[in-house]
């Protein structure tokens, strides 16, 4: 098994590229994947990664082939697919060749359009998101720099591709995506997935940060893919998978787990139950086979988002069923109020005695009443609790396999950190 540390470089890339299938296909890590195909009429490209890995693509491109790009086919429009073009656009300028075409499904559009809607958002979301790989120094990308499709695959149409003697079945399934392209290479058993696999970790399907997924289409993408019979699949992060039988393991325990997530949270809404009810008993009943898996490792999306993502695709916000909670006071003054019953030591004392019985979750909402409650003349006890609360995220942050939640725990005691020197200016 490999550790947390090894599962992230697979991720973003870090790894040397791949030649395979008789040496005419080659996978290129750059944080998303670049895949290129070498034909006799030029090279076909599947994803272009990320902006800031521009001259790493090229050189491992040029490195396998000098051929012409005659075309590029984006998976979906996430900025760690679509924009690392510079270098690619710099030789065919100097060179006068004619640019590629470059194909697409018309969400892309969409895609690209609501980034320019909401650039400064995107840019402080991933700035955070992915904050551990440098994203606060080196923001991912700005929306306008998109370089838009040709060739528009409409709803749900097939588009098959016949391009240097070959045929590039292209299929649209939602999945992390309403935009997503998945390609089937016929003659060499290949297929190029985007982010409908991502290896090897539990489908991104209830990112905390992004909008709307779909578990049951990704399963039905997942179902599709099976029946292609692969021998490899070039996933959107990650290593290669080779052959018959890791191919189909790896799409069929996507499928079922994508199954097991929203089928069991719709037989709960089904049985009137409300997220907190329905979010404990999911992870109580998390099957050992899917936990264990090899495929399946928390690593970037996980389990707990998932449950997430079903719940939030069939249900409005009202999460409780608890009229309290329709139109709620402000947190600090239900802090405050509760201070007055029982004052910020006695909190205090308890929050730690939970810490040091290992309830750290529970240690925390305590904190969180002094941290927001609390009179700002107590200053020693506040520097107390959210010094206290820093190192109980500093341990949660250790021991969380998934990228996401990791950053954002982290996120959370960098804030943390600032307040403490402030709070000690003060003194
Ligand atoms: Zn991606």
């Amino acid at each position: 098994m490999k550790t947390i540390k090894e599962d992230l470089n697979d991720f973003i890339g870090n790894f040397p590229s791949k030649t395979f299938a008789d040496g005419i296909c080659r996978l290129i890590g750059a944080f998303g994947n670049v895949g290129i195909i070498e034909t006799k009429d030029g090279l076909l490209v599947f994803d272009l990664a990320i902006k800031q890995y521009h001259r790493r693509i090229f050189k491992a491109l040029r490195e396998f082939s000098d051929k012409q790009i005659k075309y590029i086919i984006y998976s979906h429009g996430h900025f760690d697919h679509c924009f690392g073009y510079t270098s690619i656009f710099e030789e065919i300028k100097e060179n006068g060749w004619e640019m590629p075409q470059v194909i697409a499904h018309e969400n892309v559009l969409k895609r690209f359009e609501k980034y320019r809607m909401l650039d400064k958002y995107h840019a402080w979301l991933n700035k955070n998101q992915f904050a551990s790989i440098g994203a606060k120094k080196n923001p991912p990308v700005s929306a306008q720099e998109t370089l838009n499709p040709t060739i528009i695959i409409h709803g749900n149409e097939n588009y098959n591709l016949k391009f240097g003697g070959f045929t590039f079945e292209l299929y649209h399934d939602k999945g992390e995506t309403d935009d997503s392209l998945w390609m089937y290479f016929r003659e060499k058993k290949v297929l190029f997935t985007g982010d409908l696999v991502i290896n090897p970790s539990f489908p991104n399907v209830g990112n905390p940060n992004k909008v709307q997924r779909y578990p049951k289409q990704w399963a039905l993408a997942m179902e599709k893919m099976l029946g292609k019979n692969s021998d490899f699949i070039l996933p959107g992060h990650g290593r290669l998978i080779e052959g018959k039988e890791n191919v189909k393991e790896a799409l069929l325990i996507r499928a079922e787990v994508m199954h097991f997530v929203h089928d069991e949270v719709v037989k709960r809404l089904n049985e009137g139950k409300w997220f907190e009810e329905i979010f404990h008993e999911m992870v109580e009943i998390y099957p050992d086979r899917f936990k264990n898996h090899n495929m399946l490792r928390p690593s970037y999306g996980c389990y707990r988002f998932a449950i997430h993502a079903v719940y939030r695709l069939y249900h409005g916000w009202y999460n409780t069923g608890n009229p309290t909670d329709l139109f709620p006071a402000k947190s600090e003054d239900i802090a405050k109020e509760l201070l007055k019953i029982n004052n910020e030591t006695k909190y205090l004392e308890r929050a730690k005695k939970l810490f040091s019985i290992d309830k750290l979750q529970l240690a925390l909402h305590l904190l969180d009443v002094i941290i927001k409650g609390c009179n700002i003349k107590k200053i020693e006890i506040l520097i107390e609790a959210y010094t206290l609360k820093s190192t109980i995220l500093s341990q949660k942050a250790k021991g969380e396999p998934s990228f996401i939640a990791k950053n954002s725990i982290r996120n959370g005691i960098e804030h943390i950190e600032t307040k403490i020197k402030e709070l000690k200016r003060l003194i």
